[in-house]
């Protein structure tokens, strides 16, 4: 495989690092070869080519598998014009690959309930996989308009559009618990009811999945209710940016959470936080979400379930002997750095596929 790295700002650097290593050595044990190059994106390609995107990032990327992303952003630019900021190079990054399924897990890691906002017996067992639609809908619809006293924007969409966002919700329930909740607004818009539709003629190909539709607000109400009831959300743009950050939330440390936006040319991975310039330099970042997108290239980008599984387990096993980075820190815990934690995923992923090796090939 060949995965074009951007580290980028911040703490983008160190939870990459962490991650390409996880990358690398599960890899090798599992008999993928895996060509990795480095290039700049945001306040640090800024400094060194004055681009958020340079061209030879930008070829790059679309002249390879996969890309990993660490984190862009970065104070010095914060009152540069939009234009010439570090983000702009995220977005147009996304713009070039072109992936219009985002992807984002929530789950309770047993050793860290206590984090969730949400009761103990309410959150244990949750694990559940946001697909949110990412070009369509309201944010794009034409036409869109704004004056003195009113503005307006147009939520649409195609059939075609639906049906290549479900297909990638069915086909990640087929390797999780094999359920999709749709979620929409049919009682009220008439783009809910073409989804709904749509959404309903794509689940005749999968016979094996459970199929349900649910209202967004039943919906809202539900992740905090009872969200181990859910396993794959499927959800157009607007409603998944919300319920997104809702089943976020529910988790308890943003730097555990993973995400893959897929379906375009070049799938793009990475973790759900910024640069956190607050803590950056120090090897205190929590690598484990970086870590954790490694582990959806694997089961999306390269097909392997078996590796990802074994870096999913790590990350389990690790929190569950109580290790843990400062944000995630609580009495009793044994306090590492970002290396060391690297250290102890790297050793327990690389036990995990080697064991599924061997299993495999007796
Ligand atoms: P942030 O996610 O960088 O940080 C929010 C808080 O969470 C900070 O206190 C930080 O220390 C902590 N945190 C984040 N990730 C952590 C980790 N892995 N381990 C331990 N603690 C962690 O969000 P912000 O402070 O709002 O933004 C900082 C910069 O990042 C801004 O320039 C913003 O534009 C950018 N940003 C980039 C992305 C991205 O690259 N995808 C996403 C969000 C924000």
């Amino acid at each position: 495989m060949k995965i074009a790295v951007l580290p980028g700002d911040g703490i983008g650097p160190e939870v990459t690092r962490s991650a390409i290593r996880i990358l690398a050595e599960v890899g090798e044990m599992a008999g993928i070869q895996v060509d990795l190059t480095e290039h700049l994106i945001g306040g640090t390609a800024i400094r060194e080519t004055g681009s958020p995107f340079p061209d030879e990032t930008a070829s790059a990327c679309v002249a390879s598998d996969a890309v990993l992303l660490g984190a862009v952003g970065d104070p010095a630019f914060d009152n540069s014009k939009p234009e010439e900021r570090p983000e702009k190079g995220l977005l147009r990054l996304r713009k070039a690959l072109g992936g219009f399924a985002n992807l984002r897990p929530s789950r309770a890691y047993e050793s860290l309930i206590g984090s969730s906002p949400l009761r103990e017996d309410v959150f244990r067992g949750t694990d559940l996989l946001i697909v949110r639609e990412l070009l369509g809908g309201l944010y794009f619809g034409e036409p869109r308009g704004t004056s003195d006293r009113e503005a307006f924007n147009t939520m649409r969409y195609s059939t075609a559009e639906v049906e290549r966002v479900a297909c990638v919700a069915f086909e990640a329930a087929r390797v999780r618990r094999g359920k999709v909740t749709s979620v929409d607004k049919a009682n009220v818009l008439e783009t809910s009811q073409l989804w709904r539709r749509t959404v309903d003629k794509v689940a005749k190909g999968y016979p094996d999945i459970k199929l349900e539709h649910m209202f967004v607000d039943a919906c809202a109400m539900h992740l905090v209710t009872n969200p181990k009831g859910f396993d794959v959300i499927l959800t157009e743009n607007l409603f998944g940016d919300i319920l997104s950050d809702e089943a976020a939330v529910l988790t308890g440390s943003l730097g555990m959470l993973a995400s893959a936006t897929i379906g375009g040319n070049i799938d793009l991975y990475e973790p759900v936080h910024g640069s956190a310039p607050d803590i950056a330099g120090k090897n205190i970042a929590n690598p484990l979400g970086a870590i954790a997108s490694v582990a959806m290239l694997f089961r999306y980008s390269a097909k392997n379930e078996s590796c990802a599984k074994a870096i999913d387990d790590a990350i389990d096993r690790a929190l569950s002997e109580g290790y843990r980075t400062v944000d995630i820190a609580k009495d009793g815990c044994r306090v590492v750095s970002t290396d060391e934690m690297t250290d102890i995923i790297a050793r327990y992923a690389v036990e995990n596929a080697g064991a599924s090796r061997a299993y495999h090939a007796v």
